[in-house]
């Protein structure tokens, strides 16, 4: 165990998921002395867990991208689709999508792309340096993506939009045809008219990154109060002076809030507005499967993801807004099985037969991007929430961000569009 100068300074964590997880790790590293709090226990696994694992620099158009509000709502006419909002009176809810509907434009696609990819290869980069220094403990892979589409009016709409704007910022999109494909991916047959191959992107398997960092922090030093809820704070002359938590008053020099899809209300005591929607997914893990693969793959017009794990398979999707509800909708589950057969002819439902959905939620602020950044009012509170479909890939840049504000270094990527005081 790492020994700490007893006047290090101290930080409390709210939140012990992916991304909590790595704050901890590079603000000890940094010399912090940290204590992470969480709700759930140490193996009850967060939003990571069943996460499709990428490591996606590919990823640059944000969510919130032009076009989306009016696929959403043709999506939202149809149970088989990948997107499903939940009709009820909430203006939470409401004002979440008048802001979204507000940044579906071509000049925030453009301004969030360019921190996206500065943001995502930063990132890649430390999880190199993390699987080096850990032996690779999480099965780091970079064998780069594929995004497998079925329809040549799919793999036009990936090329022209996807593609044009990853290879405009530097990041290299490959279109295949059928043939050149299948010679990417021989692991089953695929049924598809070609793809974008994304050769920078990487995988690993979510919850040995989860044991990993864990087992790092505890190296380090780091305290963990699991189980453990944020229920109130305290503050005053513009900083907080204790966090209330259902294991009593916890005092710090530094708070970092990381409640992920939860931040919103995690905050509302302070009177802070960060507007979230919990984006509910679901995986399908595959024990044993028939067929493997070698490359991470997106079936596009499902909104599939597809991930080698080791020797198991994932399958993920489906995009709902639905509140921290816990019901499993049979119909979206349903959507990734027939993806999986639809693609991939060999695969049948007896592949599926017994396997329990997983879902998490991914934390959605309304224009697709993290809220990073100190927040307004109160000089030793940040923000670190709302990643979207791109937790596990910013996770350790993240971290790494958020040692460098509170050592009160200047960010080292530019984070205006990523303040947290945006929405106020
Ligand atoms: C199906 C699916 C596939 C995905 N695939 C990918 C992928 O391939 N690549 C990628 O980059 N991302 C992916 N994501 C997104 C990624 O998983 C999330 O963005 C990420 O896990 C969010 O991490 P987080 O730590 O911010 O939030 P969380 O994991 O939700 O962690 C927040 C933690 O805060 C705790 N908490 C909340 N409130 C309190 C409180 N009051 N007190 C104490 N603790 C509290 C919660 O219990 C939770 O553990 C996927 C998500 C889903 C659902």
């Amino acid at each position: 165990m790492t020994r700490r100068p007893s006047d290090a300074r101290t930080v409390l964590v709210c939140g012990g998921g992916i991304v909590g997880l790595s704050i901890a790790y590079y603000l000890g590293r940094a010399g912090f002395s940290v204590t992470v709090v969480e709700r759930n226990s140490e193996s009850a696994g967060s939003c990571a867990y069943g996460s499709a694992g990428y490591v996606s620099p590919s990823h640059v158009v944000p969510v919130a991208a032009p076009g989306m509000v009016w696929q959403g709502l043709k999506w939202m006419l149809s149970s088989r689709s990948p997107f499903y909002l939940k009709p009820r009176l909430d203006l939470d809810l409401l004002r979440w999508s008048w802001l979204f509907a507000r940044s579906c434009t071509v000049a925030h696609m453009r301004r969030a792309a360019l921190v996206l990819r500065d943001l995502c290869l930063a990132s890649r980069q430390l999880f190199v340096e993390l699987a080096e220094k850990t032996g690779n403990a999480f099965e780091l892979r970079t064998e780069g993506l594929l995004n497998l589409c079925k329809t040549e009016e799919g793999l036009a709409h990936e090329a022209g939009l996807l593609g044009r704007i990853a290879n405009e910022l530097g990041i290299e999109a490959r279109v295949l045809n059928a043939k050149e494909t299948a010679e990417m991916e021989s692991g089953a047959r695929l049924d598809v008219v070609g793809s974008i191959y994304f050769p920078i992107d990487a995988h690993l398997t979510p919850a040995k990154l989860v044991a990993t960092l864990i087992a790092l922090l505890k190296e380090q030093g780091v305290n963990f109060h699991w189980n453990t809820s944020v229920v109130g704070w305290k503050a005053a002359s513009g900083r907080v002076t204790s966090v209330s938590t259902t294991a009593g008053e916890l005092v710090a020099d530094e708070y970092v809030l990381a409640t992920g899809s939860w931040a919103g209300e995690t905050m509302r005591g302070l009177g802070i507005d960060l507007p979230m929607q919990p984006g509910k997914g679901y995986s399908l893990t595959i024990e044993r499967p028939r067929f493997q693969f070698t490359k991470p793959m997106i079936l596009t017009e499902y909104r599939v993801a597809v991930t080698p794990l080791g020797e198991r398979l994932r399958f993920g999707g489906t995009m709902e807004l639905s509140g921290h509800s816990r019901a499993v909708l049979p119909e979206r589950v349903e959507q990734i099985k027939l993806a999986a057969q639809s693609y991939f002819p060999d695969f049948s439902p007896e592949d599926f037969a017994r396997i329990e959905p997983w879902f998490g939620y991914r934390p959605m602020s309304p224009d697709g991007m993290p809220y990073l950044g100190r927040i307004a009012g109160f000089s030793n509170l940040t923000a670190a929430s709302g990643h979207a479909m791109l937790g596990v890939t910013l996770a350790p840049i993240t971290g790494l961000l958020v040692a460098e504000i509170l050592s009160g270094q200047r960010p080292s990527i530019d984070l205006s569009l990523l303040n947290p005081n945006r929405f106020a």
